[in-house]
């Protein structure tokens, strides 16, 4: 049994990847071909925004909107703790200060109510931490839609809308995900998403890409991705990125497309498998209400003694993962900021609770049976 499982994926894809990868390999327009337009024709469609810009990875997609926002150094954007590096990552990478917010603990998404009571802090001009410098300006907010449940959109818009701040989603692990009638990357001014292989729609390399509605901003990380560029090649209208997609990557995700909402609609069937048959004996992950859809990039519990649980899981074959062991403002690299445990309590918990399931859309009915009757014994074990 395998956490993800590529190889299956490439059969069930059969002859149309080949196809696809054949055409770049006959015209050889390796970068900016014509594959990528096709694709943010296509992503843009999907999502239900007009602009949808391609690039190099999920985390240049955070950097492209930062930018666009014009975030520089002075400047705090917060972020939820318990999420992957990359999300505050990018907020230090164009100077700015990640100023971090603890989560719901039964979503693990960013708690809306701690959003505002460190907003109102930084308000008052105190440093949210003893590491930071007085006087930050609050200017963003990024969303995560972490294991691929949407966060809680429209919480935080009214905390956005309270403060004046713009929202970002990082729809890195949600691609496919809908909200109250609306996919991720569609939830907030501009989203992020990541085409990383073990995500929910990957390539066979790095990619991401971000998506807007408005004009200006999309015409502004158009300009970012290909070194600041203005009206030709020799125009450097401002400091940009090498952030293209390679279009062999557009043409692999261009055939995976095809099956996409096919694979979407068997991790939500393995899903409710687990939580039907796991919530007696761990804390199961919040299932989304009729009508929404969670893209689940992972299947996420959570219990006690986890670490001899998982031990017992691996030692019984079945692939398991610990995603986050620890939150963001725990972090070495974060440690200047000067956040210490207790920080963020809820994040502190999950990040010594969870563990993470196989739940790739080729697991079958037998392996599905098989982690559940080994997580049930495992979790017996452990507590015993
Ligand atoms: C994977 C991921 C990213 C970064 O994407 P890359 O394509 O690996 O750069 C950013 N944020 C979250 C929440 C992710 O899971």
């Amino acid at each position: 049994m395998n956490f993800v499982d590529l190889k299956a994926q490439q059969a069930a894809l059969g002859e149309g990847l080949r196809q696809r990868m054949d055409a770049v390999l006959d015209h050889c327009r390796f970068v900016s071909g014509p594959e990528i337009e096709e694709l943010e024709e296509r992503l843009a469609r999907y999502v239900g925004r007009p602009h949808c810009i391609c690039c190099s990875s999920g985390t240049d997609a955070l950097v492209m909107g930062l930018m666009a926002h014009g975030v520089g150094p002075g400047d705090a954007v917060l972020v939820p703790t318990f999420t992957f590096v990359a999300t505050a990552e990018a907020v230090c990478l164009v100077g700015a200060t990640p100023v971090f917010v603890d989560v719901e603990p039964n979503t693990w998404n960013i708690d809306a109510a701690d959003l505002r009571d460190r907003l109102k802090g930084l308000a008052s001009g105190k440093p949210p931490a003893p590491g930071m410098p007085e006087g930050l300006t609050p200017r963003g907010i990024i969303t995560v839609d972490l294991f691929g449940l949407c966060a809680d959109h429209d919480a935080v818009n009214a905390v956005a809308d309270e403060f004046g701040l713009w929202v970002l989603e990082d729809a890195a692990q949600s691609f496919g995900a809908r909200r109250h009638g609306t996919r991720a990357g569609a939830l907030a001014a501009v989203a992020a998403t990541s085409f990383f292989p073990a995500k929910p729609l990957g390539c066979y390399g790095d990619g991401g890409a971000v998506f807007t509605s408005d004009d200006d901003l999309a015409q502004v990380m158009r300009s970012v991705r290909v070194h600041g560029q203005g009206c030709d090649r020799y125009d450097n209208v401002r400091i940009g990125l090498n952030a293209r997609m390679d279009t062999l990557q557009a043409a692999v995700l261009l055939a995976k497309l095809d099956i996409f909402d096919n694979e979407l609609r068997r991790r939500e069937q393995i899903a409710q498998t687990y939580t039907g048959r796991l919530s007696p004996c761990v804390q199961t992950p919040v299932m989304p209400e009729p009508g929404d859809v969670c893209a689940w990039a992972q299947y996420t519990v959570a219990c006690d003694n986890r670490d001899a649980t998982v031990e017992r899981l691996r030692h019984a074959g079945v692939p398991v993962a610990v995603y986050y062991p620890v939150p963001l403002h725990l972090q070495t690299a974060y440690a200047d900021l000067g956040y210490h445990r207790g920080d963020c309590p809820a994040a502190e918990r999950a990040a010594d609770r969870v563990f993470s399931l196989p739940v790739h859309p080729y697991l079958d009915g037998d392996a599905v049976e098989q982690v559940v009757n080994a997580v049930v014994e495992a979790v017996g074990e452990a507590r015993s």
